[in-house]
């Protein structure tokens, strides 16, 4: 039994009042097709993405870009969603038993257990539809909105997609559906026209779909995790200033005829970021975590203990969610350096670079740092709790 997935990529995202089609709009730094591909690949055996020709080469370019190797290809979207759906189940060739699971790429966040249930449920009944149960009460209106009755709140169900069929149930029904004449919006519609029983599955209501603008900072709200959740940890550390030493701030060597004494490579910077992200957590200090006593650290790369660092948040729960660290010189001028330290830090945390500022300061020749006997560095970063599969507290 194969599994063929029908990805839904086609929208205009007219109400998300965007030219960019949504399904190609990062959320959290990953396009939400990206995402969605990501969640089907070990389930599918085939892939059909759906998409206008126009936006076929971007959407290539993006599964590129991700590094996810599966078998796909495209169909032409239609002008309806059903039409979409068809168009997509008339580039495959699947035994009558196998599974079609048909996905809108706009819910990004579908988990695997959803699709689980829902491959399940077609094994089991050949139709799996998640199904939210209703929480409102809803109201059936004319057009002049004029209430004309009210249905039963505990028989209404808000459907999500993967929908999920046997080839052989909605293959036909989808013909007969368009040969009828009939536009569904929904794939359980079209089986529900042609008489045949459609099951729903529990969904998840963080399965959303993106349709208004609104929809992206919930997206990323759902996948960073409540504001609530987050806490923030600061760093303060100095280092001496002495001769016949590097200079190395952020991991980044800079040429100066003074440098920073310590045990490690006395990278000021990242030990105050260090201390910011482990007082979030309250997880103590570099001190306790890498004692300078310690000769496994003698002259060691802090970037290595800044990774070091990110695996022992990772191993509570958290992670970082941003960072802004400031280091007080004098002399030299770090401006020409920012940016690469910038870069070092966010990939030894896994950041976007947008998530990680470095500013340097002089202190007006004021203070040890002033005098150049010192250089200090202050850093401030939040953490969100994250559990093992990557979902966030
Ligand atoms: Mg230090």
């Amino acid at each position: 039994m194969k599994t063929y997935v029908i990805m839904l990529a086609g929208g205009r995202g007219e109400r998300m009042k965007s030219s960019l089609n949504k399904v190609l709009m990062p959320v959290c730094g990953r396009p939400a097709i990206i995402r969605s591909l990501d969640a089907f690949i070990p389930f599918a055996d085939e892939t059909v993405i759906v998409a206008r020709p126009d936006d076929q080469p971007a959407i290539r370019d993006e599964i590129g870009k991700s590094g996810l190797a599966f078998p796909f290809r495209f169909a032409e979207g239609g002008i309806t969603r059903q039409a979409s759906v068809l168009n997509g189940l008339r580039s495959i060739a699947p035994d009558p038993v196998d599974i079609v699971l048909i996905h809108d790429a706009a819910r990004c966040l579908v988990k695997p257990d959803l699709i689980e249930r829902v491959m399940l449920s077609v094994k089991e009944t050949g139709s799996g539809v998640p199904g939210i149960p209703a929480t409102s009460t809803y109201k059936i209106c004319d057009g002049n909105s004029f209430v004309l009755s009210t249905p039963d709140r505990s028989k209404l169900f808000e459907v999500q997609t993967p929908q999920g069929f046997t080839a052989g149930v909605i293959i036909p029904a989808s013909v007969k559906a368009a040969e009828e004449g009939i536009d569904c919006t929904d794939d359980a519609g079209v089986l529900e026209h042609c008489g045949i029983p459609v099951r729903i599955v529990r969904g998840d209501p963080d399965n959303i779909k993106l349709t208004e603008p609104g929809d992206l900072s919930r997206a990323r709200s759902i996948l960073e995790g409540d504001v609530s959740a987050m806490r923030v940890g600061m760093g303060y550390d100095v280092h001496r200033l002495v001769p016949g030493r590097k200079l190395i701030l952020c991991g980044v060597e800079i040429p100066f005829e003074l440098g920073l004494l310590g045990h490690s490579d006395a990278d000021v910077a990242l030990h105050a970021l260090m201390d910011a992200m482990l007082g979030a957590c309250a997880l103590g200090d570099i001190g306790k975590h890498f004692p300078d006593t310690d000769e496994r650290f003698r002259g060691i790369s802090s970037v290595l203990l800044l990774r070091e660092t990110a695996r022992i948040l990772q191993e509570h729960g958290f992670r970082v969610y941003n960072a802004d660290i400031t280091i007080a010189a004098q002399q030299p001028k770090l401006l020409p350096f920012i940016a690469r330290m910038a870069e070092n830090v966010s990939s030894a945390l896994d950041l976007p670079a947008g998530r990680i500022s470095i500013k340097a300061t002089t202190t007006e020749k004021l203070g040890f740092e002033g005098r150049m006997e010192g250089i200090s560095s202050y850093a401030v970063c939040s953490v969100v709790g994250q559990k093992p599969d990557g979902t966030v507290f």
